[in-house]
């Protein structure tokens, strides 16, 4: 019987992960079909207990429902529950497990961001969303001492910081109000800076202007392309990267919990590379409402976002 694992989102169409997960089940020759399901909050429930058919590995999860399916799962590993936030589900018989495998590639992101210096301890987030999240939890793991949240809308950065208060006691967690001269102020006082948003998904605008990035910094994206962020960033000295590391490491941490292999991250990668010729900038479908619709917060509703 061929297998499936589904990519839950909304919408999906332009999801990377399909080509990506695809190439490596082929690669792997897994008789695995990787389908996407394009499903709206409302069918959301219906789509989560349709996986506990036998023909069903699992699944990934993606914009706006990663932090709406905690409540769904029968068991969180560690960087879900720590999160808040579920991308990867795998599953123990008829139950089903909801992973993270965000904090893993950025893991592999950061490291290779950071290279030979020394891990740095300061780090400015822009964004408050899902992959923030993982970026948050990620930096905390890799013992950063102050981190500084900067979102739109407030309420939601103050939400993030609160959902972490207890892991990042040790040190300074503190969200700010996205006014320009406050986050110029900030990036003097750093080493690494990360757009979280999704500022440049679909247009060539940046979340910041180039005046106000120092030469010194270290740049990551999670939009994977060369958005006019990262273009302004190396323009005035910084070094930088786009979101592929994490999305490639992401998938692969997710197809090594479905199929118990290692993936094949050559395969993958070159999948990515054909799907972003193709013209996607996506790291997982293209944004509800994108960029400079308020709607984008309705992923998280209520004061803890999707908790
Ligand atoms: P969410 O929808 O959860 O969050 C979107 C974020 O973008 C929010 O902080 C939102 O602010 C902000 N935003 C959107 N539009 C604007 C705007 N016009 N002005 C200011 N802020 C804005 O999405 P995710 O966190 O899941 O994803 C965010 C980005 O990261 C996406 O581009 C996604 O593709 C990418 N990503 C990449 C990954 C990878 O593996 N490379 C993994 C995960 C995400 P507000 O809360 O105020 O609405």
């Amino acid at each position: 019987m061929t297998k499936r694992v589904v990519l839950i989102g909304h919408p999906v169409a332009h999801s990377l992960s399909g080509a990506m997960q695809q190439a490596a089940f082929d690669a792997k020759g897994l008789d695995v079909r990787y389908e996407l399901w394009d499903r709206s909050p409302i069918a959301l429930g219906a789509a989560i207990r349709e996986l506990k058919g036998d023909d069903f590995l699992g699944a990934n999860v993606t914009i706006p429902h990663k932090e709406r399916v905690v409540p769904l799962m029968d068991r969180l590993t560690e960087d879900a529950a720590a999160t808040g936030a579920v991308n990867t589900i795998t599953k123990e018989g008829k139950r089903l497990v909801g992973h993270n495998t965000d904090v893993a590639g950025f893991a592999v992101a950061l490291d290779k961001l950071v290279g030979r210096q020394k891990m740095p301890r300061h780090a400015v987030v822009l964004g408050a969303g899902g992959g923030a999240r993982a970026i948050v939890h990620g930096l905390i793991r890799a013992g950063f001492l102050r981190v500084v949240v900067f979102n739109r809308h407030l309420h939601r950065a103050e939400a993030l910081v609160r959902h972490f208060s207890k892991s990042a006691a040790h040190m300074e967690l503190k969200a700010m109000p996205w006014h320009e001269s406050i986050i110029e102020s900030e990036l003097l006082r750093t080493k690494i800076l990360i757009n979280a948003t999704s500022i440049g998904l679909t247009s060539d605008v940046s979340p910041v202007p180039a005046e106000i990035l120092p030469q010194s910094l270290l740049v990551l994206d999670l939009i994977y392309a060369d958005t006019r962020f990262l273009r302004d960033a190396r323009k005035q000295g910084c070094t930088t990267a786009d979101g592929q590391t994490m999305l490639l490491n992401q998938g692969a941490a997710a197809f090594t919990l479905w199929t118990g292999q290692p993936a094949p991250l050559e395969v993958m990668a070159d999948a990515l590379t054909a799907a972003r010729a193709g013209g996607l900038r996506s790291a997982e479908g293209e944004v509800t409402g994108a960029e400079g619709d308020a709607t984008s917060s309705d992923t998280a509703p209520g004061d803890e976002p999707g908790a």
